[in-house]
């Protein structure tokens, strides 16, 4: 993905108020590798449940803060994140709760999604088998992930700024 400075990411931001965008801790933006990566998603140090994902749609930064649920306790033993369809150990996928943007947001609505608790789905869609008859170019694997990842965000965040109906 292309760069972002701070204050593209604080003025992205769809479903928070100006006081939990002021204050949203921001990750190392100089340490970022963007090229490896389709959005940039982090969790919150002060509040672990707050999760956050910016990425580029099209021309536009668009900025969501995600709730995660709390455990629940027995569930089954692997899960997939609805982003980047990784199936993964249960406790590596979380519910997270994105309240909507704008009044629909204000008035309490959200849209519910498992997502990676790390939010990192670009580190796990780079994790390549080994060359193969079947996969000859792993490579390309990434690409095609890649682009299947921003398409399900894109639906996500259509969901997320559509109005209550
Ligand atoms: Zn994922």
């Amino acid at each position: 993905m292309k760069p972002l400075s701070a204050t593209e990411i604080r003025d992205s931001v769809v479903n928070a108020t100006a006081d939990e965008i002021a204050r949203m801790p921001l990750p190392g933006l100089h340490e970022t590798i963007w090229a490896e990566r389709e959005y940039l998603g982090w969790r919150d140090p002060q509040s672990p449940q707050r999760g956050y994902i910016v990425y580029w749609r099209g021309d536009t930064p668009v900025g969501m803060v995600l709730r995660a649920a709390s455990r629940e306790p027995g569930r089954s033993m692997s899960a997939f994140c609805s982003l980047c369809r990784t199936q993964q150990p249960a406790h590596q996928v979380s519910l997270f709760s994105v309240p909507k943007a704008g009044q629909a947001g204000r008035d309490g609505n959200t849209v519910g999604t498992y997502i990676c608790s790390d939010l990192a789905c670009s580190t796990l869609i780079r994790i390549l088998p080994p060359p193969s008859q079947m996969q000859p170019n792993p490579a390309e694997m990434v690409v095609t992930r890649g682009a299947g990842l921003l398409e399900r965000l894109e639906g996500f965040t259509n969901e997320v700024l559509k109005p209550a109906d």
